[in-house]
C-alpha cells in the first residue's frame, strides 16, 4: 500500500508538470496565432482602404464636386517632409493634390467597413497619439501611421469639395528622362522620373578632346549621350626621325596617341645646335650635335681643317661653323719638300734657328680650372716649350720671376719638347702680377734665337699674388679632399 501510494504521488507530480507545460505551449501558440491573425487582418484592412482610395481616384473628375477626395488634405510640401515622411518606412515624395490623411469618419465616407478596428477619429482636443491612414490617391498607396491630432491641425480638412489639381502633362516621354534631365510635368514641374545620370564604359580608351585636340584628351564618355569627361593635358613624347640625312622629330601623347600638329604637318625639322663635351679628351675628337627641341643628340667627329697661324705653325680646327673648335696647334709639315705645308698649304720659310712654337705656362697643381692661371708662394709653376728643331741643352736659359731655372729642372726626351717645373720659393721676393719669364737658346748647330722669348704662345699669363697666405691654400686643398 505504501509503495502504491508513493507511485501515485510521483504520477501526480508528473501529471501537474505536464499540464503546466502543455498549458504554456497552448498559450504560446495561441498568442502567436492572435499576433499573426491580427497582422493579417491589418494587411486586409490596408488593402480594402487602398481599393477604396483607388476607386475614388478613378471615379473622380478634376475640379468637380462629384466623387471628391476625402480626408485631411496635405497642401504643403514642408509639412509633408517634416511630419509625414519620417513616419513611413519607404521613401515617399510630395505631389500637390494627392496626399491625404484619413481617420474613421473619412474612411467610412469612402465606404470602408468598421475602420475603427484599425484607425481612430481625429479629435483636435485629444492630446494622445492616434492611428490614422496616410493615403496617396494617385497610386492608391495606404500607410497606417501614428500621429497627434495636433499635427493634423495645419491641414485642410476637406471632407467634401471639388478635387483640386490638374492632370500632369509630360512632354517628350521618349527622350526624357535622359542623363541629366528628369521627366517632369510641363505645367507644375512635378518630377515623375528622375534624371538617369551618365553611363560610362569602363574600357574607354582616352581620346583627344573634341574642340581641344591639341591640348587635352578625355578618358570618360557617356555611352548614352556621348558627353565627354575626365579631361587631362596630353603627355607628349618626342620621336626622332632621319629622312634623307635630315633630322626631324614628331611628338605624340603617350596616353591617347594624339600626334602633335606643326601647322598641317605632324613632324618638323629639328633645331640643331652643336656643343662640346665636358671631357677634354672627348672635346679633342668629337663635338655633340643635338636638337634643342626634342633633345636627340649624337656625338660626331670634328670636320678637320688646318689654317696657318704663324710662320712656323698652323692650327687644327673643326670646319663645322657651328663648332669651329680649335683642336691643337702644331708645326707645319712638309714631307714632299715643296716648301708648302702639306696640311695648311701655307708657304714654309726655312729658319736655321729654333722656332719656339709652343710656350705655355700654368700653375702645376691647380685646384680648379680658374686656378690654372693663378699662383702664390709655395706653388709650382710648369712651363712647356715645344721647338721645331732640337735645342742644345747647355744653351737653354730659362728665367722665371727673375730667378734662373737650374739645368737639372730642364726635362726633355728629344731636345724639342721641354717640361720645366719651377717652385715659387717664399724666401725670394716676387712682384705681384703676371709672372715674367725669358727664354734664350741655340740650335744643335749653334744658331741663336734672334731675340729672347718673353710671351706665351697661347697668350695666357699666370698671375702671382704674394699676399695670399700659404695656410689658406692648404685649407682649400683639404676641403676639396673631404668632398671627394
Ligand atoms: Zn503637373
Ligand atoms: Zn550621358
Ligand atoms: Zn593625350
Ligand atoms: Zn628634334
Ligand atoms: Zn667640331
Ligand atoms: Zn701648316
Amino acid at each position: 500500500m505504501r509503495d502504491s501510494k508513493g507511485i501515485s504521488m510521483i504520477s501526480l507530480i508528473v501529471t501537474v508538470i505536464c499540464t503546466i507545460l502543455l498549458a504554456a505551449m497552448a498559450i504560446g501558440t495561441g498568442s502567436r496565432y492572435i499576433r499573426e491573425s491580427r497582422s493579417k487582418d491589418r494587411a486586409t484592412f490596408v488593402s480594402v482602404m487602398s481599393n477604396a482610395v483607388a476607386k475614388r481616384h478613378a471615379d473622380t473628375v478634376l475640379n468637380s464636386l462629384a466623387y471628391p477626395y476625402l480626408g485631411y488634405y496635405i497642401n504643403d510640401s514642408v509639412i509633408f517632409e517634416k511630419i509625414f515622411v519620417p513616419k513611413v518606412s519607404e521613401p515617399i515624395k510630395y505631389e500637390n493634390g494627392i496626399w491625404y490623411v484619413l481617420d474613421t469618419a473619412t474612411a467610412r465616407g469612402l465606404g470602408v467597413k468598421e475602420p475603427e478596428k484599425y484607425i481612430e477619429t481625429i479629435d483636435i482636443s485629444y492630446p494622445e497619439l492616434v492611428k490614422v491612414a496616410l493615403v496617396d490617391y494617385a497610386t492608391g498607396n495606404v500607410y497606417l501611421i501614428d500621429a497627434y491630432a495636433s499635427e493634423m491641425s495645419g491641414l485642410d480638412s476637406v471632407i467634401s469639395g471639388p478635387v483640386i489639381g490638374h492632370d500632369h502633362r509630360y512632354v517628350d516621354e521618349l527622350n526624357y528622362p535622359n542623363c541629366t534631365e528628369p521627366l517632369k510635368c510641363a505645367d507644375c514641374g512635378f518630377i515623375l522620373k528622375e534624371s538617369l545620370g551618365h553611363k560610362y564604359d569602363a574600357d574607354q580608351h582616352p581620346e583627344p578632346a573634341s574642340g581641344d585636340e591639341e591640348n587635352a584628351h578625355y578618358n570618360r564618355q557617356c555611352i548614352v549621350c556621348g558627353m565627354q569627361g575626365g579631361y587631362e593635358p596630353h603627355d607628349f613624347e618626342y620621336v626622332h626621325l632621319i629622312k634623307n640625312d635630315l633630322w626631324y622629330h614628331k611628338s605624340y601623347c603617350v596616353i591617347c596617341e594624339y600626334e602633335k600638329k606643326y601647322g598641317i604637318e605632324t613632324e618638323e625639322r629639328c633645331t640643331e645646335v652643336i656643343k662640346l663635351s665636358e671631357s677634354e679628351s672627348e672635346r679633342s675628337k668629337n663635338h655633340i650635335r643635338f636638337c634643342r627641341v626634342c633633345g636627340y643628340s649624337v656625338s660626331e667627329g670634328h670636320d678637320i681643317g688646318y689654317r696657318r697661324i704663324s710662320e712656323s705653325m698652323h692650327e687644327k680646327y673643326c670646319l663645322n661653323e657651328l663648332c669651329g673648335h680649335t683642336i691643337t696647334r702644331e708645326y707645319h709639315v712638309d714631307a714632299n719638300n715643296d716648301s708648302k705645308c702639306d696640311l695648311c698649304n701655307s708657304e714654309i720659310v726655312s729658319y736655321s734657328y729654333p722656332q719656339l712654337g709652343i710656350v705655355e705656362m700654368v700653375n702645376a697643381n691647380p685646384i680648379s680650372e680658374e686656378q690654372k692661371y693663378m699662383a702664390k708662394y709655395g706653388d709650382n709653376i710648369s712651363l712647356k716649350i715645344v721647338a721645331d728643331k732640337a735645342i742644345r741643352k747647355e744653351t737653354l736659359e730659362v728665367i722665371i720671376a727673375g730667378q734662373k731655372v737650374p739645368q737639372d729642372a730642364l726635362v726633355t726626351s728629344d731636345n724639342k719638347t721641354w717640361n720645366i717645373t719651377f717652385y715659387l720659393n717664399p724666401n725670394v721676393a716676387i712682384p705681384n702680377g703676371n709672372i715674367a719669364f725669358r727664354i734664350t737658346c741655340e740650335s744643335l748647330s749653334g744658331v741663336e734665337l734672334p731675340a729672347p722669348i718673353t710671351s706665351p704662345s697661347d697668350g695666357k699669363r699666370v698671375v702671382f699674388d704674394g699676399t695670399a697666405p700659404m695656410i689658406q691654400y692648404i685649407q682649400k686643398v683639404d676641403r676639396v679632399d673631404e668632398k671627394e
